[in-house]
């Protein structure tokens, strides 16, 4: 493989350990000057966008961003930089997972109108938003699987029946859990559950330096994960 430099930001966090990690096995460099470097890899905190998308502006820098929980002004902010250099922007770098937003797809299609859609994610006691950005993710496809559907986040007292229009989602936090994603198709009569487990942080960071690989000289836009793969 040939050599990447790369910034890393957020190096010291769980998941840009993790990055670190597997970078000095896969011959990319973890530079500090951008000057010096080809690509911009972010597992820090959404707070950060900002100063991010100016530095990969200044120094015309691929991103790949890692980071979740961006609210839409963050969310603008990089689909502007997105205009001037690729992005790469994916709540989940493991393969495993893509293969389920695949999935999730294919489910929702196959299974028709009948079934009811929900997700469940559980994290580490540590992370700080809810629910997930891949979470996020699944609702998303199931909800353009079927037009507009109602989020309905978690459910307490009296709620009466069960909206068809809902995706329920919810939100376990507890331990080290690396992180867990299940869909649940139910149906009258059958019920389909779709779940990805990661074990480690290893599988999100090397999903990263896979991106970070593929993202150096394509055109401007924001890509996902699944882009990557060519999923
Ligand atoms: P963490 O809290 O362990 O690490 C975050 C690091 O970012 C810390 O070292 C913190 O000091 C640093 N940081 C915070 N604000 C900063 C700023 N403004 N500038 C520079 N550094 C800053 O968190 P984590 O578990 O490593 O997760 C980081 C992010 O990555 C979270 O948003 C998490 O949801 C996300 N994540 C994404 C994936 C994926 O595959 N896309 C996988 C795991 C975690």
């Amino acid at each position: 493989m040939r050599q990447l430099r790369a910034i890393l930001i957020g190096a010291q966090g769980r998941m840009g350990r993790a990055v670190a990690e597997i970078a000095a096995k896969e011959n990319v460099t973890i530079v500090a000057a951008s000057e010096a470097a080809e690509v911009l890899i972010d597992f820090s905190a959404a707070s950060a966008t900002g100063e991010i998308c100016e530095k990969a502006l200044a120094q015309k820098l691929p991103v790949v961003i890692g980071t979740t929980g961006h609210d839409g002004k963050q969310q603008d902010e990089i689909a502007r930089v997105a205009k001037v250099v690729p992005v790469v922007l994916a709540s989940n770098f493991s393969v495993g997972v893509n293969v389920l937003f695949w999935l999730t797809e294919q489910a929702a299609k196959a299974l028709g109108d009948k079934v009811d859609f929900e997700i469940v994610e559980a994290h580490h006691r540590w992370k700080k938003d809810a629910p997930s950005g891949t979470a996020k993710a699944l609702a998303e496809i199931l909800q353009k699987s079927r037009g507009q559907k109602n989020w309905r986040h978690g459910r307490e007292g009296m709620i009466g029946a069960r909206g068809t229009e809902e995706i329920g989602i919810h939100s376990i936090r507890g331990g080290d859990i690396v992180g867990e994603h299940t869909v649940i198709l139910a149906g009258d009569g059958e019920r389909l559950e779709l779940t990805h487990r990661a074990a480690s942080r290893e599988t999100f960071a090397r999903g990263a330096l896979r991106a970070a690989r593929w993202v150096v000289g394509q055109p401007p836009r924001i890509y996902s994960m699944r882009d990557v793969l060519g999923l």
